[in-house]
């Protein structure tokens, strides 16, 4: 039985989530840095959850004994088809400053009155499994709305448009703690944790 989870992440602030949310499942969980591998995966997939099961059945070749958990995420904009979408982190070019990113979505939707600026983000949390050919996905989201304008200095990303009805403030407003309770990442991880305990892996 595998004894080790690689999250195939270089960010740190995903590592400690992850370690937050697995605390006390017994197993080591390190980062592909500490596992001392290295791998750059071509993320060529049409969905987050394809996105996230190549990036972690490609690592899982080089730590075959290991468990290997991938993730994809984004924002998704419904007045705009559901863009960025899977290309949120390539959208205007991979070196764009996220300060053009977000004034060209807040551009793009001026004039949208607020019952259509709904928007989520969307986090495919995969897990490569030893021994089994089938990788697990599970989905996390969080609906919130793109508001008129920047807002906040937390979080990263979209964050500083990105805005919940129930707070009255952005996702960039919130502490880390208070995000990762509510973010589409820790509730995929959150879905992840109890499918591995469901079929006995955890
Ligand atoms: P990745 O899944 O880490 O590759 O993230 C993809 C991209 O989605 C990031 O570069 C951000 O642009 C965006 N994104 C994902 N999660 C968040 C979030 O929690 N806040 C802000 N932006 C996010």
């Amino acid at each position: 039985m595998a004894q080790r989870i690689i999250f195939a992440t270089a960010n740190q602030g995903k590592m400690k989530e992850i370690r937050q949310i697995l605390d006390g499942c017994g197993m080591e969980i390190l980062s592909m840095k500490e596992a001392g591998i290295e791998a750059e995966v071509i993320e060529n997939g049409a969905t987050f959850e394809e996105n996230a099961c190549i990036k972690a059945a490609e690592i899982a070749r080089l730590v075959p004994d290991d468990i290997v958990l991938a993730d994809d995420s984004g924002l998704e904009i419904d007045y705009l088809n559901k863009e960025p979408g899977i290309y949120s982190a390539r959208y205007l070019g991979e070196t764009t400053s996220y300060d053009v990113k977000n004034q060209t979505l807040l551009y793009r939707l001026t004039g949208v009155e607020k019952e259509r600026r709904s928007a989520r983000f969307v986090c495919a949390m995969a897990a490569a499994v030893p021994g089994s050919s089938a990788v697990i996905t599970t989905r996390g989201t969080i609906e919130g709305y793109i508001g008129w304008q920047m807002s906040g200095a937390n979080g990263f990303g979209y964050d500083p448009i990105f805005y919940l009805d129930a707070y009255g403030c952005s996702t960039a407003e919130l502490s880390m703690e208070q995000k990762n309770e509510l973010s589409h990442r820790g509730n995929a991880l959150r879905a992840m944790k109890k499918e591995l305990q469901k079929r006995g892996i955890l």
